[in-house]
């Protein structure tokens, strides 16, 4: 067994390239190409977000590849519009293989901190990874030890969002009512988001009190 920490990872992006793409997009609106300066879409951007105008958004996409549980993957796929998901699929994924070390691996919850808590949720980790461990030598397929996996269990998910589809994302999934576990990764995200993109994601709200030394690692997607 193996206990790893929930990480997101983004393919290398340009936020002015993006903000560019999408002003070109939605001049053809008004057909005022011709205004195009070095900074216009600064401008245009924010009347559009102000207005409702956003489906010019639409235009470009962002993807991240999320280590998280089964808990958050639920979460994530819940978004329909605008969304893309690769899942890994506990069907085909026998954690009992040498491919995956032999083991389970589990995403380290969020009260980690919590010596009692955590003392019960790793003791009952470990008797599930010994339980999957005992039906793959009695030869059960993937299809079958999916059965045992609790939400802990760690997966590798690719989402595809257009950038309307992140604003909402985070709106409701960064907001003090959403699972810890999705507000770990999420918040960091956003935040990295505010800074590149500050004309498309600055209205965007999320739970400023979540403490920061819990938030998710982030990084750029190297392979
Ligand atoms: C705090 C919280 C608690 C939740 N609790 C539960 C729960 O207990 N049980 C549960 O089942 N779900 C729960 N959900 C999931 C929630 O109901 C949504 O399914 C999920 O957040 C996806 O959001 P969305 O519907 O906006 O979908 P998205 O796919 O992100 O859609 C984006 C927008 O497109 C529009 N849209 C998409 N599909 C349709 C459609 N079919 N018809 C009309 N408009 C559409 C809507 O305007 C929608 O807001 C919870 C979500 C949150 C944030």
């Amino acid at each position: 067994m193996e206990i790893i920490k929930p990480k997101l990872e983004y393919e290398k992006f340009n936020g002015i390239k993006i903000m560019k793409n999408i002003e070109r997009a939605c001049r053809t609106c008004y057909r005022s190409e011709d205004t195009i300066t070095e900074d216009s879409y600064k401008k245009l951007l924010k009347n559009c977000i102000t207005r409702g105008h956003e489906s010019v958004l639409e235009h470009e996409k962002i993807t991240v590849r999320f280590t998280c549980d089964i808990g958050v993957y639920k979460d994530l796929t819940r978004h329909r519009a605008g969304a893309s998901f690769s899942i890994e699929s506990t069907r085909y994924c026998n954690y009992s293989k040498d491919k995956f070390t032999n083991n389970i691996k589990f995403i380290e919850p969020i009260y980690s901190d919590d010596k009692e808590k955590f003392k019960v949720w790793k003791e009952t980790m470990e008797n599930i990874e010994k339980g999957y461990m005992q039906m793959a030598a009695l030869n059960a397929a993937a299809d079958e030890l999916r059965m045992m996996l609790p939400h802990s269990t760690a997966a590798l998910v690719t989402m595809t969002c257009n950038i309307r589809e992140w604003k909402h994302v985070f709106t409701l999934r960064c907001s003090k009512h959403a699972h810890p576990a999705i507000r770990q990764l999420l918040i960091p995200f956003l935040l990295h988001l505010k800074k590149e993109m500050p004309e498309i994601f600055d209205d965007v709200p999320y739970d400023e009190d979540f403490p920061k030394e819990k938030y998710a690692k982030i990084a750029v997607m190297k392979d």
